[in-house]
């Protein structure tokens, strides 16, 4: 079938070849291996002389229908799929670097991936320089003779600092050095990053490409140059999604773009509310016009996204007064789900580091993260303005309330 001109219809349409059975919605292939026609076509299956599935690490149907649209969705020649998003991070670390290679990267970037850096990679003698977002000399000063990979997360996790992704493209061209992006709060609907010169594009699909809470997986993006390495190394080290949970995300595919298109209207209202409260001290959102990277935003993501960060003025007590008093919000780890999500990172994901290695990524006391859901834009509201207005009258009754 010739490709189809507009992703969403990509991502709809882009179904894997029907069995003999004539399925509409493609069949869940739960099987760990393939049977061989032969003995001379088993030998040279796996002699990687002739296409064909052997075992379900390396390759399957659901798999591989999931990379394809992936694939077509952000403008990649070639993917791979991941049972999570951490294990899509690492397997692109891992396939690229050797011992003794360099990282730059910006310095707020997700929980696992910080670890993997300062901890995990080290082991190995990869060391990883971090700079500030906005700090591009900064960016192309760290390189060195031994450095890789630049590595961004943007819009980032949780302080939804926006990345310039063509100024980064450029350096890493003139460095030449491969330009990762961690898209997973933009989506491949909202953000392509390779078109704006990087070579990579990682997803945790766990969060908005599932967008139901349900199911972990991951993805990398890029050329069949990079993948090729990404290949012989999960192939090996085995970090393969299970059909079922490929079967899932392809199918959450078929939505997305409709899923995004009201992630962002919601949560671009429910941030012009929250500027308007009085226990609000600041709200930061990418298409507002407030936010300090708005015309690079406007220019790399074709809306905001579904995460709505704000500033209460009553710090660390008031986050927690804040999530108490929520009613219908979950709280939860998770983000991207249709059901409306608020997060405190100050005293649970960052509890651990300091207020200054807080506020080194962009994380205050009283900084509160919604992941704004599917209901109603007046229901999320209705309750993010019941546990705002405790937050006012528990702040005038105690008068105890820490300043951030
Ligand atoms: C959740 C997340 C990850 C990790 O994904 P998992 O599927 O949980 O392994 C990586 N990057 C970002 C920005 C995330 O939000």
């Amino acid at each position: 079938m010739k490709p189809f001109k507009n992703a969403e219809t990509q991502a709809i349409r882009l179904q894997h070849e029907r069995s003999k059975n004539n399925e509409h919605s493609v069949p869940i292939y739960l099987t760990s291996s393939y049977v061989f026609e032969d003995a001379e076509d088993m030998r040279s299956q796996f002699a990687e002389e002739k296409e064909g599935h052997v075992y379900s690490r390396y390759a399957n149907p659901n798999v591989e229908e999931l990379i394809n649209k992936l694939a077509a969705l952000e403008g990649a020649e070639s993917g791979w799929a991941t049972a999570t998003g951490m294990a899509a991070v690492f397997s692109f670390f891992g396939a690229m670097l050797s011992s003794g290679d360099h990282i730059v990267s910006s310095r707020s970037v997700f929980g696992s991936t910080h670890k993997l850096f300062t901890e995990i990679f080290p082991k190995w003698n990869i060391e990883t320089t971090y700079v500030d977002f906005d700090d591009y000399e900064g960016f192309a000063d760290a390189v060195k003779v031994n450095t890789k990979i630049i590595y961004v997360e943007t819009p980032s996790n949780p302080a939804l600092d926006i990345i310039d992704l063509e100024k980064l493209g450029e350096i890493a061209k003139a460095k030449n050095l491969i330009l990762a992006v961690d898209n997973c709060f933009a989506t491949p609907y909202l953000q392509q990053p390779l078109k704006f010169g990087a070579h990579v594009s990682i997803h945790s699909a766990t969060k908005y490409i599932d967008g139901q809470g349900r199911t972990l997986g991951g993805a990398i993006l890029a050329s069949e140059e990079i993948i090729s390495k990404v290949k012989a190394f999960a192939r090996h080290s085995g970090p393969a999604i299970s059909p079922f949970n490929a079967w899932t995300l392809s199918k959450s595919l078929e939505t997305l773009h409709v899923r995004m298109d009201r992630h962002c209207d919601n949560a671009l209202e429910i941030a012009k509310r929250l500027q308007q409260h009085d226990a609000v001290d600041s709200v930061k959102y990418p298409f507002l016009p407030s936010h300090p990277h708005f015309e690079i935003a406007k220019k790399q993501m074709k809306s905001g996204g579904g995460i709505v960060t704000f500033q209460l003025k009553s710090g660390l007590n008031g986050g927690r007064k804040f999530l108490d008093a929520l009613e219908m919000f979950s709280l939860t780890a998770n983000l991207g789900d249709v059901r409306s999500i608020a997060t405190h990172p100050a005293s649970t994901t960052h509890s651990k580091l300091t207020p200054e290695q807080r506020a080194d990524v962009g994380i205050s006391d009283g900084l509160v993260r919604l992941s704004i859901g599917l209901e109603h834009v007046d229901d999320i509201w209705e309750d993010l303005e019941g546990a705002l207005n405790v937050v006012v009258s528990a702040g005038a009754v105690e008068g105890a309330l820490e300043k951030p």
